[in-house]
């Protein structure tokens, strides 16, 4: 019998050496129980969360509970059925009314995940004819959604919308369609896509512009609806994808678009197709959610207050972090071993962050990705700031 877990080997090897330089799996974090927006029970502790993307602290959001438990009680737990066939009730299509004209969009089509919304848009947008171009850094779903389609695919620099045209010059006489997807804001690294050079580069080509707001979408702009708004720029891009995992809280994707021809995805995306639809409690959450994410701007304010206290009290450490200013802010340290076990000491000091590892993060070099919450107070802020400055020294990887 051929050993079907031998692809395994090497995964398994650096599993093992992972857990030799830290005495926790940084995969395998359990939280107990999440105590409020920013405290969660890990190890039976109270624990700082600053590694979640719950950018407004809504997945607490008092109105979304209500709305979820009467919901619950009113329609059941589940829809036990796909979009095109038995899943799509009365709620679903008044969310993708509701966040059509959110984003003052003529179309709105409602995915289970954020991830299937890149995964079936972008499928079922590029086909065999086609050319896409993804960022080198997008997101899996990004890559994922390449893959299952059938388009070519050309990868550009990094937010480099120079190397963008470029390589689109030299397909200028391709006659399929051509693609563009960005991301608003890089999940790993926080970085902010610079959307209206991009829409610049489509615009000059003939290209479609698709840009993933997920971590922007009630993040940046002056109504939260992303980098796109930020810029000036929304009418050149064509489609906005987008999750409800973040900012709202709850769990969900969404693609929103002014063309008519977007429908279509609805018959041609595998991922909307084949896989059962949101349950009705976390639809009327979800839109419960977007009333609560746009009556309270203020949220989006002290957002921005609070990333740039902790962009700018870790630069103070010393620390290598983000080039820009966002909700994610990321350290970049200079080996696994350093990253694990600076991560490990912060759990031990009471503040929970992701640690990302090549190769998912850029340039193959590890991350301790933090996100900020409206929900942190200063003074969370401030604790998570020590926790930093003790963690560093005790790993002796201050730099100033
Ligand atoms: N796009 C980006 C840029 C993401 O970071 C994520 C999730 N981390 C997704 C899409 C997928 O969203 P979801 O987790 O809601 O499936």
């Amino acid at each position: 019998m051929t050993d079907i877990f031998a692809k395994f080997e090497g995964l398994s090897r650096a599993a093992s050496h992972l857990m030799s330089v830290a005495p926790r799996n940084p995969f395998d974090v359990v939280i107990e129980r999440p105590l409020s927006a920013t405290i969660g029970l890990i190890e039976g502790r109270e624990t700082l969360l600053f590694g979640t993307n719950n950018y407004l602290g809504l997945s607490q959001c008092p109105e979304a509970i209500s709305a979820a438990v009467k919901t619950l009680k009113e329609e059941g737990v589940g829809t036990t059925g796909s979009r095109i066939a038995n899943g799509t009730y009365g709620l679903h299509r008044q969310l993708e009314k509701k966040l059509a004209a959110f984003f003052r969009r003529r179309h709105c089509i409602i995915f289970s995940t954020g991830y299937q919304a890149n995964l079936g848009c972008i499928s079922a947008l590029a086909g065999k004819d086609d050319i896409l171009f993804i960022d080198a850094d997008s997101h899996a779903s990004i890559y994922d959604g390449s893959r299952l389609g059938n388009a070519q695919v050309i990868r550009f620099r990094h937010n480099d919308p120079a190397d963008l045209d470029k390589r689109l010059n030299r397909v200028k006489d391709h006659p399929g369609a051509k693609l563009i997807v960005i991301e608003g804001v890089y999940s790993m690294t926080g970085n902010v896509a610079p959307v209206r050079a991009f829409a610049e580069v489509k615009k000059k080509h003939g290209a479609w512009l698709l840009v993933d707001e997920a971590h922007s979408f009630g993040v940046l702009g002056e109504n939260g609806r992303g980098v796109a708004e930020q810029d000036g720029c929304e009418e050149d891009v064509d489609f906005v994808v987008g999750t409800f995992s973040k900012s709202l809280g709850t769990i969900g994707g969404y693609c929103v678009s002014n063309h008519d021809g977007v429908e279509m995805i609805r018959l041609a995306s595998r991922p909307y197709m084949f896989t059962a639809s949101l349950p009705p409690d976390i639809i009327a959450a979800s839109a419960a959610a977007l009333e609560a994410l746009q009556a309270q701007p203020h949220l989006r304010a002290q957002l921005t207050q609070n990333a740039g206290q902790l962009h700018a009290g870790l630069k103070k450490l010393g620390l290598s972090v983000s080039q820009h200013v966002s909700p994610v802010v990321a350290v970049t340290l200079p080996d696994i071993p350093t990253a694990a076990g600076f991560w490990n000491r912060l759990l031990e000091l009471g503040v929970y962050v992701n640690l990302s590892l090549p190769p998912a993060t850029p340039d193959e070099r590890p991350l301790l990705r933090c996100s900020v919450m409206a929900a942190h107070s200063p003074a969370q802020i401030d604790t998570a700031l020590a926790s930093f400055a003790k963690a560093a020294q005790d790993l002796g990887v201050l730099t100033a």
